[in-house]
């Protein structure tokens, strides 16, 4: 592992793992935790291994790569993925017994016959489409589907461990009409013989919002990472714990004169004599490039400070002002993290930006080491 990196997201164990356990205590059945795209930003490794410790039943992700990539990082549980490419290599998924989402009947016989060449069953689940109008079988398709699904699995081709649909978060009455649905794709999928063992439909929101909706499984992603999935409850209102802080360093403090214009464009010029901190992170690292003179602030020595001027592909400036006595070169730098700790939320960026937390967690770039931490206050700012 690298040392001494000036770009850190430390990503805190505990934090994942309360978030998940509270997930299972609000629902009492099983819980999957989405990992995808590299565990929304915080390391899909990291992520994968707290949300286990925490409680999972299973993890899952988007693409077979991601999934065979935790695989390859050791984790040995139960992995779902559900988006796969023309032409992904099932085989592999079978031999490194990852389970297939399926959401068309091409996909299925793909199956089939990898299952067929690997010699061994593959394990699956349905991934329905019950209104959100993307990935996923359409209701028409649904009886042909898993008529030729339990057709396999009784010539022991295929294993269905699993139905699910992904809700569109479009209010009550719609979550209402999916799940009559996903309820109707249920019983059809059971009078064929088959009998999945997990039945999911919620996601994030519809976990905290919708008991009714739990079934024997929820299917998680931004709350196992401690931030809300609504725009009007915080992380700390939901009994979540933000598990990634984006922290840095100053690099350099430098006193300069009333007047003094800061980075591109001068489109900062600085009121009063003041001390600038330059921090090592820019766009490149994933903080927007248009927060520039929106107001966004850092923790610094446990102050709020403004960040000033313009930010670069790699580094930025903050004012100090008033705390300069008191900092040296190498002190930590919050950009975001958990507000019960006294750091900016990742929302303000988010509502800044009018985006969603989600966006800006697995923006959060490639130059950024990712630290697990056994602490649940991550950041020493
Ligand atoms: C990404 C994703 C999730 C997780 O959503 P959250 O809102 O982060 O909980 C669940 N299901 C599917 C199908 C997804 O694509």
């Amino acid at each position: 592992m690298r040392t001494g990196s000036m770009r850190v997201a430390e990503i805190s164990l505990p934090a994942i793992r309360h978030n998940v356990t509270r997930v299972r205590e609000l629902t009492g059945g099983a819980v999957i935790v989405v990992v995808k795209a590299d565990g929304y930003g915080h390391g899909a490794r990291i992520a994968a291994e707290a949300a286990l410790a925490g409680g999972a039943a299973m993890v899952a992700t988007a693409d077979l790569e991601e999934a065979l990539a935790l695989r390859d990082a050791g984790i040995e549980a139960p992995v779902l993925c559900w988006l796969h490419g023309v032409h992904a290599d099932f085989e592999q998924a079978v031999a490194a017994d990852i389970e297939i989402g399926v959401s068309h009947l091409q996909q299925l016989e793909a199956l089939a016959a990898a299952a067929d060449r690997a010699g061994r069953p593959a394990s699956m689940q349905f991934k329905l489409d019950t209104g959100l109008s993307r990935n996923g079988a359409a209701p028409e398709e649904w009886a042909p589907l898993f008529a030729r699904a339990a057709e396999l699995e009784r010539a022991g081709l295929v294993r269905v461990r699993g139905v699910f649909s992904h809700l569109a978060n479009a209010g009550e009455e719609n979550d209402r009409a999916q799940a009559a649905r996903f309820d109707e794709a249920v019983e059809l999928l059971r009078s064929t013989g088959i009998e999945p063992e997990m039945i999911h439909l919620a996601a994030s929101a519809a976990t905290f919002s919708s008991p009714h909706l739990h079934y024997n499984t929820v299917r998680v992603g931004v709350v196992a990472y401690g931030l809300s999935p609504f725009a009007d409850k915080t992380s700390a209102q939901l009994g979540l714990i933000p598990a990634m802080t984006l922290r840095s360093e100053i690099v350099a403090l430098r006193g300069v004169p009333a007047g003094a214009g800061v980075s591109y464009g001068f489109n900062h010029v600085c009121e009063t004599a003041t001390t600038l901190a330059l921090v090592p992170m820019g766009y490149a690292d994933g903080m927007p490039r248009a927060l520039n003179g929106a107001g966004a602030w850092v923790t610094v020595a446990g102050e709020h400070r403004p960040i000033v001027g313009r930010i670069g592909m790699d580094q930025f400036i903050v004012d100090v002002g008033p705390l300069a006595g008191r900092l040296g070169l190498g002190d930590p730098v919050v950009l975001f993290g958990d507000p019960e700790c006294g750091h900016p939320p990742v929302e303000i960026w988010a509502g800044l930006m009018r985006t969603i937390n989600y966006e800006i967690v697995v923006g959060v770039g490639p130059r950024v080491l990712r630290v697990p931490s056994e602490e649940l206050e991550g950041g020493g700012a």
